[in-house]
């Protein structure tokens, strides 16, 4: 029998009286005890503020994202220990692996994107230099600097892995150190989790702390430089939202609640579409992994009324093939619930929806034979023949494998119900109807966080309806809290401050590492590219010499490269084009003269040219124009021990000074 422990202060803690039980969800014994661990939060708060944040804001992006790998390769390397504690909660090897490898690959992901996108730095542009004055000697750049407080995690139940880690990647990248609170329920498995992390010895001290038990009272301490980021039930979201901490002091709330989610089969499947098949496919799935305990789980499937009775008969088809039983067998598709407590409450969610639908597939009340004492149940769907005037359907989450089937009459009609959800988390929409996909996203997509368009092109590879995903936004308006998580690094800023600093282009290109036009330039010396990365000074400038663009360049151009574009080859028609009034140079031509002026031929520290970026063609240039080049070293970022990138401003003019192209160069440096 496990105690569970709080992390706090560096050091694991025992709880006073551990006199509360945590109950297995298969063989309702307990599986772990707990008990309060902490009175007085001020101190955790404080520690993190003054340990943890320092030493993480000391780190780089790309050092925290090494850690965050470190952490990731940690979960896999003793995923099986976790894998154990899982099936007490009921989920099957396939729910855990969405828990816990899941929650492993986040941490992968995030340690991969920080790497790849953020600088080897602490402080992150956010858009490019804003003109302020008519001589260009005051600009303003909006900048992202690390909070320097304290974000406090309160996870839901159901993912205990996965939910900790996707909150936890994006805080850390950003610097944020971290009190993460696990729901009760499933705190055994958090806390294994947890311990992993910690025993991974890459995070520094007071980057995490962990509190099993209540952690209410640490509202009181928090202030405008805290956050706090909840998971769970739309009730709970509204008592922590009431605290004046966050009305008074400002405190960042990013609610995750609940929320009933619809999926709609559009007018166009029927039985003998692969839509209609997907549709039902998907439906079976969203009820029974994890036993419908998913905060994105279909609750409201929406049909057109010609289908519903097709769409009856196919799920209850569909459903008979499901396998209820004991996690670990691995012939099992659907396991119990958590506990006894969340069976009981799915049973009063149904009862209050059987008000307005009755139940057409699975029987709540039976508790399947011989799995007893385990919180197990049947997939229930009701049918509600009356969605206009029904309310409960709209707006009651059953968090269990529990859906409620309805049928629609027109497009207009399915947009309409869809949004009494009031907002949710996702919805998926089942054709292969461009026209009807168009009008259910412009007519709900603003009530979702995520609208998945799935149809027989997509149905093999996509990742369905209900899984989150770390590229992609998770979190919806209104009745689904209003938050959102993941969205790639977009979850990283919700843990910055953007800040417009305004200043000369000396100042903010010297503060920001980035040099911008109008800041000090370095022309004198070697050839830019002779020089190592370590050895290249931002600023460090070369203003090339001019060349001529002649008509016989233009034609030997275009019959090299195959591109004979009236512009460039036929006079007439080119004098009548209302942007050039006659021949025009190659914009790729501008392009590969502007090279052959800048370059150095010989090897050097330049390993190669990687991609260009912003570039855009301003003026055209005619035959007889003369173009030269100035190239300015504008950022670097370190991407390994032996190399780096280098970003170049380069500005190509013609010969009255008229910028004609400007664009980014991107280059691959020796150290
Ligand atoms: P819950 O009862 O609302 O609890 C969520 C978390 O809040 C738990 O850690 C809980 O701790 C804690 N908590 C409860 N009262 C608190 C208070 N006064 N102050 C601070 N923390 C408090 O939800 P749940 O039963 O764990 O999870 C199920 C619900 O979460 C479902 O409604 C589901 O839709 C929703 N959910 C949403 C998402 C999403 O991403 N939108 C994801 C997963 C789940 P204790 O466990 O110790 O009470």
């Amino acid at each position: 029998m496990k105690t569970l422990q709080s992390f706090v202060q560096g050091d694991w803690l025992n709880p006073r009286a551990p006199s509360n039980a945590i109950l297995s969800a298969i063989s309702d014994t307990p599986i772990a005890h707990w008990g309060e661990t902490v009175n007085d939060f001020a101190p955790l708060a404080s520690f993190a503020r003054n340990i943890g944040g320092p030493a993480l804001r000391a780190l780089s992006f790309h050092d925290r994202a090494k850690m965050l790998k470190g952490l990731g390769d940690a979960i896999l390397a003793r995923k099986e220990e976790l894998y154990q504690l899982s099936f007490e909660t009921g989920a099957t090897r396939a729910d855990g692996g969405i828990d816990i490898e899941g929650g492993a690959g986040v941490l992968l992901w995030y340690a991969s994107k920080g790497k790849r996108e953020l600088p080897n730095d602490t402080l992150w542009l956010d858009g490019s230099i804003e003109s302020l004055s008519k001589r260009g000697s005051f600009v303003g750049q909006h900048v992202m600097t690390s909070m320097k407080g304290v974000a406090v995690h309160i996870n839901a139940f159901n993912f205990p892995v996965w939910g900790m880690l996707e909150k936890l990647a994006p805080a850390l990248l950003a610097g944020r150190p971290v009190i993460i609170k696990p729901a009760t329920a499933t705190a055994y498995v958090a806390e294994a989790a947890f311990r992993i992390l910690i025993e991974a010895n890459v995070l520094p001290l007071g980057a995490v702390q962990l509190v099993i038990g209540p952690i209410d009272k640490i509202f009181d301490h928090l202030a405008g430089q805290d956050c706090v980021a909840f998971t769970g039930s739309a009730d709970t979201a509204q008592r922590i939202r009431s605290h004046p901490a966050f009305s008074r002091e400002g405190v960042r709330f990013n609610s995750e609640q609940d929320s009933v989610n619809a999926a709609v089969l559009g007018p166009d499947a029927n039985m003998t579409s692969q839509e209609f098949d997907i549709f039902i496919r998907e439906v079976v799935s969203e009820l029974t992994v994890k036993a419908g305990q998913k905060c994105t789980a279909i609750r409201r499937a929406f049909v057109p009324t010609a289908r519903i009775d097709d769409v009856e008969l196919a799920l209850k088809k569909a459903l008979a093939e499901i396998t209820i039983g004991d996690p670990r067998q691995e012939s099992t598709t659907m396991g119990p619930l958590v506990s006894q407590a969340q069976l009981r409450d799915v049973r009063a969610k149904i009862t209050d929806l059987c008000r307005e639908a009755r139940v057409i597939i699975g029987d709540a009340k039976v508790q399947t034979p011989n799995l007893s004492p385990g919180a197990y149940m049947s997939p229930i769907i009701l049918r509600c023949d009356t969605p206009d005037t029904a309310q409960t359907v709209h707006e009651t989450e059953a968090f269990g494998p529990v859906m409620t089937l309805m049928p629609y009459e027109t497009l207009e009609h399915a947009v309409a119900l869809v949004n009494r959800g009031k907002g949710s988390l996702v919805m998926s929409l089942f054709t292969n109807d461009v026209s009807c996909a168009r009008a259910i996203i412009h007519g709900s997509a603003s009530f979702h966080g995520r609208l998945a368009v799935i149809d027989r092109d997509c149905a093999k590879e996509s990742t369905g309806h209900g899984a989150p995903l770390p590229s992609l936004l998770h979190g919806g308006p209104g009745r689904a809290g209003g938050g959102e998580e993941l969205g790639g690094l977009r979850s990283v800023l919700h843990y910055m401050q953007r800040t417009a600093v305004q200043a000369s282009p000396n100042m903010l290109s010297a503060t920001t590492n980035n040099w911008s036009s109008g800041a000090k330039e370095f022309p004198d010396g070697p050839h830019p590219f002779r020089l190592k990365f370590g050895e290249l000074a931002l600023g460090k400038t070369l203003v090339t010499k001019a060349r001529m663009i002649t008509l016989d360049d233009v034609e030997h151009f275009a019959k090299f490269t195959g591109d004979t574009f009236y512009a460039h080859m036929d006079e007439k028609a080119a004098a009548a084009n209302p942007l050039f009034g006659g021949r025009v140079a190659h914009g790729y031509l501008i392009l590969s003269f502007a090279a052959g002026l800048f370059v150095d031929p010989d090897p050097g520290p330049v390993l190669a040219n990687f991609g260009l970026d912003n570039l855009r063609f301003l003026k055209p240039v005619k035959p007889g124009d003369t173009i030269k080049v100035k190239l300015t070293a504008k950022s670097k970022s370190l991407r390994t021990e032996k190399y780096g990138e280098v970003k170049w401003a380069v500005a190509v003019t013609n010969q009255n000074d008229e910028p004609v192209a400007t664009y980014e160069l991107l280059t691959m440096n020796a150290v």
